[in-house]
């Protein structure tokens, strides 16, 4: 018998692992760890500091450039990003674990046990943490569909020099010739770059529009890798399962930004089932607090789903005219303060100190910014 069995031990599972040192927990994957890359690998370098991390960075970066097709436009971000490496990240986040490990596939839950290729295994606390399938709580029939779900493909390849990429920049590409309704991405990682296209919808001639963006840079692909990009944020719990990550839809709509949440979410999700375990609760408490903890935060995900459906709505020109109005400081700081502020604080601690309605108590508010007081004060009408 387990105190926790964590499905899926990528960034989310591995997140709540970390909070569980001292307790008996069983991370669960049908991969090995850090073998099962899916992402570019892209996130706030204060993501991998917080997370004493930063051994795993590849490349930093404060700039980015934004390819409409019409235009190039290059302008900085006010905070640092990073491209890392995967493997890495994951095997350190297992070693400081003090988890342990068994390579199965997992197939399904009943009261304590989880089903897995390689026999039942029971436990007091039951986390699904194994991406976009929920491999656990869609065994459960819990309502989940690929409607709310983008899908991306991306290689890793060397781009060879004289093209005049620069190498320095976070790119993204919102180009019709490369892909009508998606966007494009290169992400340079030290000698490397993470090449990729992701369809906002179904997923649609993926290769020919990774192939379009590898000959726009002068190279070509053989290997790929990919997946869908979860962002309707479904119920994180079910039944007496805690769900993180993707498999709980915590995966940003337009920018396709999923680690962050779900490290910030995992480690939520860990220390909430911490404090159950320390203080002897009952598991329906822990789900109410986790519940509690993600509830407030759902506003987040369904702003971005707007604003990724407002967007591709819009004429060519419109897109146009947005690049260049991004490139504008007023707006650029603007948008990154607040507009990207809705989530800045995704890279810290998450304040578990909230009161039934999930809002932060101990911040003062000056500090909170006004994406979160919007956010914060449309959940007080809510819930009235
Ligand atoms: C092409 C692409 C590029 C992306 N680039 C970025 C980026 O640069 N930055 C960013 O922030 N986000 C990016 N994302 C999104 C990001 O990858 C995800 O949001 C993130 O990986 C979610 O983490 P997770 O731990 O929830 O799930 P995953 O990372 O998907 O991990 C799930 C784990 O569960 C395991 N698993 C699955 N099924 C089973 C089963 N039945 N039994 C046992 N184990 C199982 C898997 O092997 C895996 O290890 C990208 C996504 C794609 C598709």
């Amino acid at each position: 018998m387990y105190d926790v069995i964590i499905a899926g031990a990528s960034f989310a599972g591995l997140a709540v692992a970390n909070q569980l040192k001292g307790y008996k927990v069983l991370l669960l994957d049908r991969k090995s760890i850090g073998t099962g890359q899916t992402s570019a690998c892209g996130t706030m370098l204060r993501v991998l500091e917080h997370w004493d991390l930063t051994d795993a960075v590849l490349q930093v970066h404060d700039r980015f450039v934004l390819h409409t097709g019409r235009m190039n436009i290059e302008f900085p971000s006010p905070y640092p990003w990073c491209t890392f490496d995967y493997t890495r990240l994951c095997k350190t986040l297992f070693e400081r674990s003090g988890a342990e490990f068994l390579q199965a596939t997992v197939r399904g839950t009943t009261d304590n046990q989880v089903q897995t290729s390689k026999g039942s295994l029971k436990a007091r606390y039951i986390v699904d943490a194994t991406g976009w399938r929920g491999a656990l709580v869609s065994r459960l029939n819990f309502h989940r569909t690929k409607k709310g779900m983008n899908f991306g493909v991306e290689s890793i390849l060397t781009l060879p020099g004289g093209n005049g990429f620069n190498p320095e920049a976070l790119h993204f590409w919102y180009d019709p010739v490369i892909l009508r309704g998606g966007v494009g991405w290169a992400f340079p990682r030290g000698d490397e770059v993470s090449i990729g296209v992701g369809s906002y919808g179904r997923a649609k001639k993926m290769r020919p529009a990774l192939r379009r963006m590898t000959n726009r840079l002068g190279t070509t692909y053989d290997d790929i890798h990919g997946t869908y990009f979860p962002y309707k944020l479904l119920s994180p719990t079910a039944g007496s399962i805690f769900v993180v990550g993707d498999a709980a839809g915590m995966c940003l709509a337009l920018t396709g930004e999923g680690i962050r949440p779900a490290m910030f979410f995992g480690e939520a999700c860990g220390r909430i089932i911490r404090r159950g375990l320390d203080d002897g609760l009952t598991v329906k408490r822990s789900l109410e607090d986790y519940s509690t903890f993600v509830r407030p935060r759902r506003i987040f995900f369904d702003f971005f789903t707007t604003v990724q459906e407002t967007l591709t709505r819009l004429p060519l020109r419109a897109v146009d005219w947005i690049a260049r109005a991004v490139s504008r400081k007023w707006l650029r700081s603007w948008m990154f303060d607040e507009y990207w502020g809705l989530t800045k604080s995704w890279g810290e601690n998450p304040d578990l100190s909230i009161d039934r309605s999930g809002r932060p108590m101990d911040r003062r508010v000056e500090d909170i910014s006004l994406g979160e007081k919007v956010a914060y004060g449309a959940c007080e009408t809510r819930e009235g």
